[in-house]
């Protein structure tokens, strides 16, 4: 009986280890933090066992909580110090305290409720929760000092035999677990009621535990330093990281190539999208209409009635283009008091049409400060007909637009 439990606890030491320290070493790939979050949750089993499941062993009585889960969470921290360094083993010592005092605290508030039985033969167990309450208090504080005592002494121990990692790794494990089993077997024993039986049982089961996780934790350093994986810049590639790659991608689009007095995209966006527009409108065999619209005697209007005037026209020019155009349609600020559109799908015609609209609901609603009516001038260009390169259209634009100019202001002029 004795020596099946001892047996049990062995698998699960080395099932524990193989698990930790497998997601430890391939920290570069997954991230740190599958290691640490998998400590913190751990910690939930480790007490509630440590609580209340006791087996017995040829020499006492013990928690696999106490023996399997805490003793090798502490050798894990300092593992996870000796492959890192203080700052990443800072993470989940306050992790650790800090989730803990969570779990107390709202334990506290929990046992104020008045709960139902819902679930047929259950029913909630408030002593329980106070006193898992009480031990991870507890636990959380020694806990803290434990892992903070099982890392310095590491380091003094590294002065006095340098060479022997297992024997620092071991010496720290049972200074450090003596002390915590004095300390957790006190509040078990004011708390629980436990026997002396389970000091000396669990201390025996610690020991062991400082043994067989320092002779395993030997092994896999020398193993990991003479078979180390190759460090590959990519880390795994799992949903998670198309979801980030998206997310971050889709908002660093958002705030960037926005024009600061207007809102709307301005002429480096244009140039990022623009060939991508053209290019899937070529390959789906429809065509894109582009337009260049440009305020007309803006400088007057600057002139007249100061730049800060006109930059309210400006503004307020933008925002009625921008709804009157159709969804799908898109519009740049492409300098001063210039436009840019781009129109997917549009015909050579309606693009003329679409262009006429945005001149009329431009002169019908913008007035400068005088109350005289703003109007633009359009030069369109079509990817039928005059050419399916970015540069191909501004110019075929360009030039329809001082074309508009010159035959007297406020029209469009298309080919
Ligand atoms: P037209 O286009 O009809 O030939 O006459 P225009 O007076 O609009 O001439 P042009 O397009 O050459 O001049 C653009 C003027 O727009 C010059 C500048 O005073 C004004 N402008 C350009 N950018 C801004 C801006 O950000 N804010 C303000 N307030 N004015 C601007
Ligand atoms: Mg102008
Ligand atoms: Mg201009």
């Amino acid at each position: 009986m004795g020596t099946e439990n001892l047996i049990l606890l062995l698998i699960e030491a080395g099932f524990y280890f193989v698990f930790m320290v497998g997601i430890l070493h391939l920290r570069h790939q997954l991230g740190i933090g599958v290691f640490i979050a998998a400590l913190g949750v751990m910690h939930f089993l480790e007490t509630y066992l440590a609580a209340v499941f006791y087996v017995e062993l040829p020499f006492g009585v013990i928690s696999p909580g106490s023996s399997v889960l805490f003793s090798g969470k502490l050798m894990m921290i300092l593992l996870l110090y000796v492959k890192e360094d203080a700052a990443v083993v800072r993470a989940p010592i306050y992790g650790l305290l800090a989730g803990n005092f969570l779990t107390v605290g709202l334990s506290f508030l929990l046992r104020h409720h008045q709960t139902v039985g819902a679930v047929p033969g259950r029913i909630a167990d408030l002593a329980f929760i106070d006193e898992m309450g009480w031990l991870m208090l507890w636990g959380t504080t020694l806990l803290y000092l434990d892992a903070l005592g099982i890392i310095l002494l590491y380091e003094r121990l590294g002065r006095v035999f340098k060479k022997s990692v297992a024997l620092r790794f071991f010496v720290s494990g049972v200074v450090v677990l003596t002390f915590d089993q004095i300390g957790f077997f006190a509040a078990l024993h004011f708390l629980n009621g436990a026997p002396v039986a389970v000091f000396w049982g669990g201390w025996i089961a610690k020991m062991m535990a400082a043994c067989v996780y320092a002779v395993l934790i030997t092994v896999y350093l020398h193993y990991s330093r003479l078979s180390a994986i190759p460090v590959s810049p990519r880390p795994i590639a799992d949903i998670f990281a198309d979801l980030t790659f998206r997310e971050r991608y889709e908002d660093l689009l958002d705030r960037s190539g926005r024009d600061a007095l207007t809102g709307i995209y301005d002429r480096s966006r244009l140039e990022f999208e623009a060939p991508r527009v053209l290019s899937a409108m070529l390959a789906e065999g429809k065509p894109l209409a582009l337009m260049i619209i440009d305020a007309d005697h803006f400088k007057d209007v600057n002139d007249r009635f100061g730049h800060l005037a006109g930059d309210g026209v400006l503004k307020e020019i933008a925002a009625c283009l921008q709804r009157t155009l159709r969804s799908g349609d898109r519009i740049f600020r492409f300098g001063g008091e210039e436009f840019v559109v781009l129109c997917e799908d549009i015909a050579p015609e309606t693009g003329t049409s679409r262009a006429e609209a945005l001149r009329r609901a431009v002169e019908t609603d913008i007035r400068r400060p005088d109350g005289l009516p703003v109007t633009v001038s359009i030069g369109v260009a079509n990817s039928y007909g005059d050419g399916t390169t970015l540069n191909a259209l501004l110019s075929a634009a360009d030039a329809r637009l001082y074309a508009a100019k010159d035959a007297g202001r406020n029209r469009v002029m298309a080919a």
